[in-house]
C-alpha cells in the first residue's frame, strides 16, 4: 500500500515553486502539496537561525489582538450583523474571483513563512520543524479549497447555497493550519466568517488573518474577533444568525457549546486517544521512530498523537524494540523553540489537573520506563515520559491527556490489540506497523478511527490525500473531513436537487 509522503525539496524562495503555484490561477497547474523546508540544506538552516534569533521576544500580532478585542454585547452584535450583510457581496463575487483571492492567500503564507514560524514559536512554543509542516498545510488548504470552490458552481441542476455566517473557533495546538482550513473552506464556499482564535494562540491567528486580508478578503467578510469575557463568547456561539459553527477542541467544549444553543449547526473535530499497534511482522526500526514522533511531536499536544502503543506477541519481549524506543525518547532534547537544539518544545501552559495526573501518577500495574520531569520553574517544560504495564480498561487506556506521555500496552494477538484500541470512546487516528498483507486487511476492516495509517506516523494528515476527521466521540456534525471535498460541501446546502455525495 503506497503511503504518500511530502517531498522535502523546498529551498527558501524557490522561484520555480512560486511559478508553479501561480499556474493554479489559469488552470495550468493541478493541485499539489506544497513541500516543507528541507533542513538538510545549509541555506535553509541559516534562514532558520535568523528566525530563531527573533523568536523569543517577537512582538508579532500583539497590536492586532489589541485592536480586535470586543468588550461589549453591542459591539459583538454589530459584528455579527456586519458578517451576515457582507455575505451577499462575497457570494455575488463568484467562485472564480474568490479563488483568485484565496490562491493569493496561499502565496502570502509561503512568502511570510518566516514570520509565521516566528510567531508560532514565540506564542505557542512550536519548534521550527513542527511549525513548518503546519504552514505547508495551511498553504495546501488555500490552494485546494480555492480550486474546489470553483467546482461548486459547475454542478448541473443544483445550486449550492453557502452558509451566510460561519463562526470559526479553532484550537491553540495547530493555531495556523486548523483555522486556515476552516476559514478558507468557508470563504471558498461563499460564506462570511467570524474567527475567534484560541486565547493562547491569539497572535498566530491574527497574523494568519492579516495574510487573508492582504490577499484581498474584505474585512467585513472575514472578521477577527477576540472577546473580553466569557459571556461574550457564549453570545457569539449562541446567536441564531450564525448558521455554521466550526469547532476544533475538546469533546467537553463541544458539549458546552451545544448546551448554549440546542439547534447549533456544529461541525466539530474533538478529542482523540490514539494508538499505534506494532505487530511482529513490522519493520521495528521504522515503528520505533514513528511511535516516538507521533507521541512526542509538539510535546504530544495533538488530537492525533499516539499516546498508546500496543505491542503484539513477540514484540512485547523484543529487547531490540524496547531499547530503541527508550533510547530514542531519552535522547529527545527538550527546550524552548528558540533554542536551536530543541526537538520537543514546552507545553502551552502549566498542566491542568488531568495532565498533571498523567505526568505524575501511575495506575495499578504501571511502572515508569522513563518518568517525566518538570525541567524549570515556568511549569511548562516537561521531559517526555513512557509508562509500561498500562492495563486494559484503566484510566490511562481511556483518557486523553494531551501531553508528552506514551503508554505501552501488550496483546497476545492482533485481534486482541484491535479490541484494545476500539474500546476507547474516541476514534480519531490509528496506526499499524506490519508488513503482512493479511494483517493489514484485517486491521483496516476492523479498526474504528477516522484516519488510519499504515507503516507511518499517525500525525500530520496531508490535505487532499488524507482528509482529516474522526468518528465516535472524536467528531460531531456531518462527519466531514478537513482537507477533503465534503468539508466544503458542509459549508452550505444544495437547492432544487437531491443532496450530492
Ligand atoms: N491534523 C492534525 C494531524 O493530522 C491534527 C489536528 C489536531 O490535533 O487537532 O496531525
Amino acid at each position: 500500500i503506497p503511503v504518500p509522503h511530502r517531498v522535502q525539496n523546498r529551498q527558501v524562495q524557490d522561484p520555480a515553486l512560486t511559478e508553479r503555484v501561480a499556474g493554479f490561477a489559469d488552470g495550468s497547474t493541478n493541485f499539489f502539496n506544497t513541500p516543507d523546508t528541507d533542513p538538510d540544506l545549509e541555506q535553509n538552516r541559516a534562514w532558520g537561525r535568523e528566525i530563531l534569533s527573533k523568536m523569543e521576544h517577537s512582538p508579532l500580532g500583539k497590536e492586532l489582538v489589541k485592536n480586535n478585542t470586543l468588550n461589549s454585547a453591542g459591539e459583538l452584535d454589530e459584528s455579527i450583523a456586519m458578517g451576515v450583510d457582507a455575505s451577499a457581496s462575497w457570494q455575488a463575487l463568484g467562485s472564480a474571483k474568490r479563488a483568485e483571492i484565496l490562491h493569493r492567500a496561499g502565496l502570502l503564507f509561503e512568502e511570510r513563512r518566516a514570520t509565521l514560524l516566528e510567531v508560532l514559536g514565540s506564542e505557542c512554543g512550536k519548534t521550527i520543524d513542527q511549525g513548518d509542516v503546519e504552514i505547508s498545510e495551511a498553504i495546501d488548504f488555500a490552494h485546494y479549497y480555492a480550486e474546489l470552490g470553483r467546482e461548486l458552481d459547475a454542478v448541473d441542476g443544483a445550486k449550492f447555497v453557502p452558509s451566510k455566517l460561519t463562526v470559526v473557533t479553532p484550537p491553540w495546538n495547530f493555531p495556523m493550519a486548523i483555522p486556515a482550513g476552516s476559514t478558507l473552506s468557508a470563504l471558498a464556499a461563499g460564506s462570511s466568517v467570524i474567527i475567534k482564535p484560541a486565547s493562547q494562540a491569539a497572535r498566530v491567528g491574527s497574523v494568519m488573518v492579516q495574510c487573508l486580508w492582504d490577499a484581498g478578503v474584505p474585512e467585513d467578510v472575514l472578521q477577527l474577533v477576540f472577546v473580553g469575557d466569557r459571556s461574550l463568547g457564549q453570545q457569539l456561539v449562541s446567536d441564531e444568525r450564525v448558521d455554521r459553527l466550526i469547532l476544533t477542541g475538546g469533546y467537553e467544549t463541544a458539549e458546552l457549546f451545544r448546551s448554549f444553543r440546542k439547534d447549533l449547526p456544529l461541525l466539530a473535530e474533538t478529542s482523540g486517544k490514539n494508538a499505534t499497534i506494532v505487530s511482529p511482522h513490522a519493520d521495528l526500526d521504522l515503528a520505533a521512530r514513528d511511535v516516538v514522533q507521533s507521541a512526542f511531536g509538539h510535546a504530544g499536544q495533538k488530537c492525533s498523537a499516539s499516546s498508546l502503543v500496543v505491542l503484539v506477541g513477540s514484540v512485547a519481549e523484543s529487547r531490540r524494540f524496547h531499547s530503541q524506543l527508550i533510547d530514542a525518547v531519552k535522547s529527545l532534547k527538550v527546550g524552548y523553540p528558540w533554542n536551536p537544539e530543541s526537538q520537543m518544545g514546552p507545553l502551552i501552559g502549566q498542566p491542568g489537573e488531568k495532565l498533571k495526573r498523567g505526568l505524575t501518577t501511575l495506575g495499578a500495574g504501571e511502572t515508569w520506563a522513563i518518568e517525566p520531569q518538570q525541567l524549570d520553574d515556568s511549569g511548562k517544560l516537561y521531559s517526555p515520559g513512557v509508562r509500561y504495564g498500562v492495563q486494559r480498561g484503566s484510566e490511562y487506556h481511556k483518557t486523553e491527556y494531551f501531553g508528552p506521555i506514551l503508554g505501552v500496552m501488550t496483546a497476545k494477538t492482533l485481534e486482541e490489540a484491535v479490541e484494545i484500541v476500539n474500546e476507547v470512546d474516541y476514534g480519531l487516528t490509528s496506526g499499524l506497523h506490519s508488513l503482512d498483507k493479511d494483517e493489514l486487511s484485517y486491521w483496516m476492516e476492523n479498526i474504528q478511527a477516522g484516519n488510519i495509517y499504515v507503516n507511518r506516523g499517525i500525525t500530520g494528515a496531508i490535505v487532499q490525500r488524507q482528509p482529516f476527521g474522526g468518528w465516535k466521540k472524536s467528531a460531531i456534525g456531518a462527519g466531514t473531513k478537513a482537507g477533503g471535498p465534503n468539508y466544503l460541501i458542509g459549508m452550505g446546502s444544495w437547492e432544487d436537487a437531491p443532496a450530492k455525495q
